[in-house]
């Protein structure tokens, strides 16, 4: 061997003292006995020493141990001599030796080592010929000796030492040739006389006795290796079994889940269609409601409306009082359907109203200026605490806010008997573009007992039927306010402790109005309808002659009686065309117009005497009559060119504010 080629130099002298045994870098595996143990004389010599029955699986426990050793630094970016000390092994098959020898291939690349001499120590004859064979593959150079003294006695000798001697040629006969031939084949091909037609070539001074053990390894090996190809095939077909029935299985899953699938679509939809049918009968049910009620509220009005003309006839008491209790009966009554009316529209998903532009502190003001009379003349005070911080101007429903808080100051002031009721607006937090509110009314009232205050906002339900019955109501103001607070996206509150009094309270979000785009619709919609011009259309007639346009019966009754009872002549018209023709044959102050109507409409009508030249004055004001006192509907009034409009069915105390207005009677100025 030459020494100069990359070990001893420098005149370096290694021992097996040098060597550092790392404890985690041995191993030895209780279960086999077989070990691993190594040593490094660091960047220089690499010691490892293998021993017992090596088998594949022991090499894996051993591949940790070898790592380390690597991952220590120990070997980094050198060459190395390496001795392995295998004179401890009883059987190393090819893929436990394959293993091990590509693990440490393996990490020589990964840490850019080499070893340029291995030293094997102690090998077997079958392991010496199988590691000459795997040294043609690896391109290393292996050293066989005997014990690791004689490798360490090598690596320090100088280079003029040669490595023992190999063997000189042996002398073989033909007959001995052929017999060996024979012998490989029956050994190669498995025969059962192999053994004893093998039993020569053991004999250690047989010239064919190296010869025999390498074709030994061979076969060991090749069996090894069938072995394991059908041990693979085996587990390759167990795999493919397997994922055949996986595959069977994820069909019948897929099938079973599709199945529910549309188990659970058959069921949505059945749910949606319950639901549906459940919403229309609802819906139904609160348009049927309205429908009524709207019936009933015309004739209603007729009553209310007729009996307050009768009131003021001359009566005897006996009438009055008869005339009196029609009067407040049929109020109630009106006040019921009204709440009906509400309730049920509400409740049919009918939203009337749009977001607008309001100021919700003149609001609360105004609503407390009109409410205070009633509670004083209880003896109560009503109190106003408007956080001064709102924002002048909000978007938000002012009308149902109206609603809202009419009816919770009604009901504080109706069941409160001593004290005060205060309504209460702050400020829970706000942002650049938004505020939020907490907006309350409280009493010092009768309260709510606690086991009844789930039930207060059901429709129809009233607590203490005494005091209820002496105080009025529908028991559906509570469902309304609920109902219009949800509409506003929030939800009601109460908290009440009997005898002590209620709150009812619910926090709001608000969007904050620039106060500079202050036109709101609202605003355009009462100057448009709020200049009157009874200047202008001044009329010089001795009575004020009113064409009332109007194809209800009922109603034309209690308007005709109320106008006349002002003082006004009327004529009458059942529908827009009776109307505009009316307005070509006679002079009138004024035009009371319905909307809907047979033939033509109040709208249709309005348009064509406003662009007629036909009609005698077609400046003529013209004032709608409206059920549904709707933005959108006034809205549409001042398109088709109407100047002003009362809400249906119409009161009297209404009708007289409007006429004075528009058509002022000559003796009233
Ligand atoms: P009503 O028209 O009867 O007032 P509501 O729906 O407004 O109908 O109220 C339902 C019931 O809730 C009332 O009849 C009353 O028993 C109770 N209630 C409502 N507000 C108050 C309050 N502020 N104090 C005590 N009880 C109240």
């Amino acid at each position: 061997m030459n020494q100069s080629q990359g070990h001893g130099e420098g005149g370096v002298r290694f021992s097996y003292e040098m060597l550092e045994f790392r404890p985690e870098w041995q191993f030895d595996d209780q279960e086999t006995g077989a070990y691993y143990h190594s040593a490094v004389v660091p960047g220089k010599l690499f010691f490892t020493s293998l021993g017992g029955d090596v088998q594949y699986e022991v090499v894996q426990k051993t591949v940790p141990f070898i790592e380390r050793v690597f991952a220590d630094g120990v070997l980094k970016n050198c060459d190395y001599i390496r001795i392995a000390d295998y004179s401890g092994v009883t059987k190393a098959g090819i893929n436990a030796r394959i293993l091990y020898a590509s693990t440490i291939n393996r990490l020589n690349a990964a840490n850019n080592c080499r070893s340029v001499v291995t030293y094997i120590c102690g090998a077997s004859q079958q392991l010496k010929t199988m590691l000459r064979i795997f040294s043609r593959i690896v391109k290393q150079r292996f050293v066989f000796v005997d014990s690791v003294e004689e490798a360490f006695r090598y690596l320090n000798s100088d280079s003029s030492v040669q490595a023992p001697a190999q063997s000189d040629g042996v002398v073989v006969t033909r007959k001995e040739i052929d017999d060996f031939a024979a012998m490989c084949g029956h050994f190669l091909f498995g025969r059962k006389d192999f053994a004893c037609s093998a039993s020569n070539y053991l004999a250690p001074d047989h010239p064919l006795n190296e010869l025999y053990k390498i074709i030994v390894v061979f076969h060991d090996d090749l069996q090894e290796l069938q072995k394991k190809e059908k041990e693979q095939k085996r587990k390759i077909e167990i795999a493919l079994e397997d994922a055949r029935k996986l595959n069977e299985k994820l069909v019948e899953e897929k099938h079973n889940v599709e199945e529910k699938e549309q188990i659970q679509q058959t069921l949505i939809e059945n749910l949606k269609k319950a639901r549906l049918e459940a919403e229309s009968a609802n819906k139904a049910k609160s348009e049927f409601l309205a429908n009524i009620s709207h019936e009933i509220r015309t004739p209603l009005h007729a009553i209310i409306g007729m009996t307050e003309l009768l009131i003021e006839t001359k009566l005897d008491k006996d009438q009055r009082y008869y005339t009196d209790t029609l009067y407040s009966s049929s109020k109630m009554l009106l006040m019921l359907i009204n709440d009906i009316l509400d309730f049920s529209r509400i409740d049919a998903g009918r939203i009337d109203e749009e977001r607008e532009a309001f100021d919700l502190r003149q609001l609360l003001q105004d609503i407390i200026t009109v409410m205070k009379e009633k509670a004083s003349c209880k003896g109560l005070v009503l109190a106003g605490d408007i956080d001064d911080a709102i924002p002048g101007r909000l978007s938000g429903y002012p009308g149902y806010m109206k609603q809202v808080l009419l009816n919770l100051i009604q009901n504080a002031i109706k069941f409160t008997y001593r004290g005060q009721v205060t309504v209460t607006a702050s400020v829970v937090s706000e942002t650049p573009e938004e505020v939020e509110l907490r907006i309350s009314v409280e009493d010092t009232g009768i309260g709510i007992p606690a086991e009844h205050l789930h039930q207060i906002f059901q429709p129809f339900t009233q607590i203490d039927a005494s005091s209820t019955r002496k105080e009025g109501g529908t028991g559906l103001g509570l469902a309304i306010v609920q109902k219009l607070v949800a509409i506003m996206g929030s939800e009601i509150h109460v908290e009440s402790s009997e005898k002590e009094g209620s709150t009812f309270s619910f926090i709001l979000s608000f969007e904050k109005v620039d106060d500079s785009d202050e036109t709101a619709d609202d605003e355009a919609v009462s100057i448009q309808f709020g200049q009157g011009n009874a200047g202008e259309s001044e009329n010089e007639t001795e009575k004020q002659q009113v064409l009332l346009v109007e194809d209800n019966a009922i109603n034309q009754k209690v308007a005709r009686a109320m106008l006349e009872k002002m003082g006004y002549d009327i004529d009458i018209a059942f529908n827009g065309a009776e109307a505009v023709e009316a307005l070509r044959q006679k002079h009138y102050g004024l035009v009371l117009m319905d909307l809907q109507m047979p033939v033509m409409d109040g709208y249709e009508a309005t348009r064509t005497i406003r662009s007629s030249d036909k009609v005698l004055d077609r400046n003529i004001p013209i004032i709608a009559m409206t059920a549904n006192a709707t933005k959108e509907d006034r809205q549409q009034c001042i398109e088709a060119g109407m100047d002003d409009y009362v809400p249906k069915p119409v009161e009297r105390k209404v009708m007289i504010n409007m006429l004075q207005r528009w058509l002022p009677l000559n003796n009233d100025r």
